[in-house]
């Protein structure tokens, strides 16, 4: 029984691992020269950056969390989380109801005044319910903190209306405070939110691709890079899956790659579904790389809503997650930008996007230009699953297609969800089980 496996993004892999420790042969193919996907590192003049944008390891899933640490054991370094929000010129804490006492006194006031109004109305049967994630934002926060940071930040990051976002997605994801943590945290007493993530690993060497490879190493000959797959066709029992010049043949073909790559490679895909895919939603993402001679602020990661500031929407520190990512006496600065596919980010030159990134830099006041000793840019066309208002109808369309012909989807572009590593994990731990 051969089971082929169509993407080599830490999906794949992990899935590639699991069936062949399980005695299976599996072959993965994956179209790029190196395998990884959004988990791939790139070492050069001595600074480690991720190249998927910024990643860390953290999970609620206890399974799952303890087989990546003991994936990077002896390579592990453990991290207090400290994130910041750059508002009005001062670092915030996140989660930013966290960090009421960080504002100035008059935004400090709006939002911890509107966060108890809402409360008292929704409490009284005053509040409609939310039918969408804006709505949910003014619903659960307030228009203080609603208006300060999260709608300017949802609609940074998702490049997308928050009223035409759906709100299937926000339990578990998006911190949601006790009253009693708001109102300490505008008076100064100290609380954390989102607190699974308060401590986080990261590998001292090789960046988060370090984490792919110590999962790759038993199956890493059963990996085909540079083998885009083009075409998938049945014949008898078997799959044939090609790239234009060779044939895989199999009898399971699981699909980790995006849906958006994968139905062109199927014939007779019905009309519904081939709209239904195309109506999905996703982003993209530029990352920056910044290298400089000197120190950053002791901040794990940094959240820009402020479109002024610039267009980062995300600043990590990863020297901070290890100090082999740079070489002594420098620091690596990891500036995310996501963009809509076609927008004029994904038009704009590596040295406009360094210039944008280093003027946002020496705005926040993080470095002078003069210390950058090191930059480069990343590009990666699917970063982030947008949900729209119409996504869980589109999804189940193009589910059910793919159900109904017996592929299995698995992973954040193939499943089309928002998952991080912890999620893409436990979705392969789960299909392994199951068989
Ligand atoms: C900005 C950003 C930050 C993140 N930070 C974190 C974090 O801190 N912690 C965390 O847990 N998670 C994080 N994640 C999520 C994490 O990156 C993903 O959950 C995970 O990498 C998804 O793996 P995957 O294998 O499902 O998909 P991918 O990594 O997208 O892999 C899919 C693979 O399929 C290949 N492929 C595509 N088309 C074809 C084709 N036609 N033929 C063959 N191969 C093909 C691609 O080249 C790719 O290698 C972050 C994601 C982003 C975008």
């Amino acid at each position: 029984m051969k089971t082929a496996i169509l993407g080599g993004g830490l999906s794949g892999i992990t899935l590639a691992r699991l069936l062949y420790e399980e005695g299976k042969e599996v072959i993965v193919l994956e179209a790029e020269p190196d395998y990884g996907g959004l988990c791939r590192s790139k070492t050069e003049k001595g600074f480690t950056f991720d190249i998927g944008g910024s990643h860390i390891i953290f999970s609620r899933d206890a399974e799952v969390l303890s087989f990546m640490r003991r994936m990077i054991a002896g390579n592990e370094q453990v991290n207090d989380r400290n994130t910041k929000i750059f508002y009005k010129q001062q670092f915030v804490k996140y989660p930013f109801e966290n960090g009421l006492s960080d504002l100035p006194p008059e935004d400090r006031f709006i939002c911890i005044h509107e966060f108890i109004k809402t409360l008292i109305a929704v409490e009284k049967g005053e509040m409609a319910p939310p039918a969408n994630f804006r709505e949910w934002i003014y619903y659960t926060f307030g228009s203080g903190i609603a208006e300060c940071y999260m709608v300017p930040y949802n609609e940074k990051i998702w490049k997308y209306p928050t009223d035409k976002m759906s709100l299937h997605w926000v339990e578990g994801r998006i911190p949601r405070p006790p009253v009693e943590d708001v109102i300490r945290s505008a008076i100064g007493i100290n609380t954390e939110g989102y607190t699974h993530q308060s401590v986080f690993s990261y590998p001292i060497d090789g960046g988060i691709e370090a984490l792919l490879r110590a999962i790759a190493q038993p199956v890493e000959k059963f990996i085909q890079t540079g083998f885009r797959v083009t075409s998938i066709t049945r014949s008898g029992k078997k799959w044939l899956i090609s790239n234009g010049d060779s044939l895989v043949e199999a009898d399971q073909c699981i699909c980790t790659i995006p849906l958006q790559h994968l139905l062109p490679c199927l014939v007779d895909v019905p009309l519904k579904v081939k709209n239904a895919t195309d109506a999905l939603k996703y982003n993209s993402l530029v990352c920056v790389n910044i290298g400089i001679k000197g120190s950053v602020p002791a901040i794990s990661w940094l959240y820009v809503p402020d479109p002024a500031v610039g267009r980062t929407n995300r600043i990590s520190f990863p020297s901070g997650y290890s100090r082999h990512v740079a070489p002594e006496g420098f620091s690596a600065i990891l500036a995310e930008i996501t963009h809509q596919p076609d927008d004029e980010v994904s038009t704009m030159s590596d040295d406009e996007l360094i210039c944008q990134v280093s003027d946002s830099l020496q705005k926040m006041q993080i470095v002078h230009k003069d210390q950058i000793v090191y930059s480069s840019v990343e590009r990666q066309p699917f970063a982030y699953v947008v949900y729209d208002l119409d996504y869980q109808k589109n999804v189940a369309i193009v589910k059910d297609y793919f159900n109904t012909i017996g592929m299995s989807l698995i992973g954040r572009f193939a499943q089309f969800e928002y998952l991080n590593m912890d999620g893409c994990i436990r979705s392969v731990m789960d299909f392994v089980a199951s068989r």
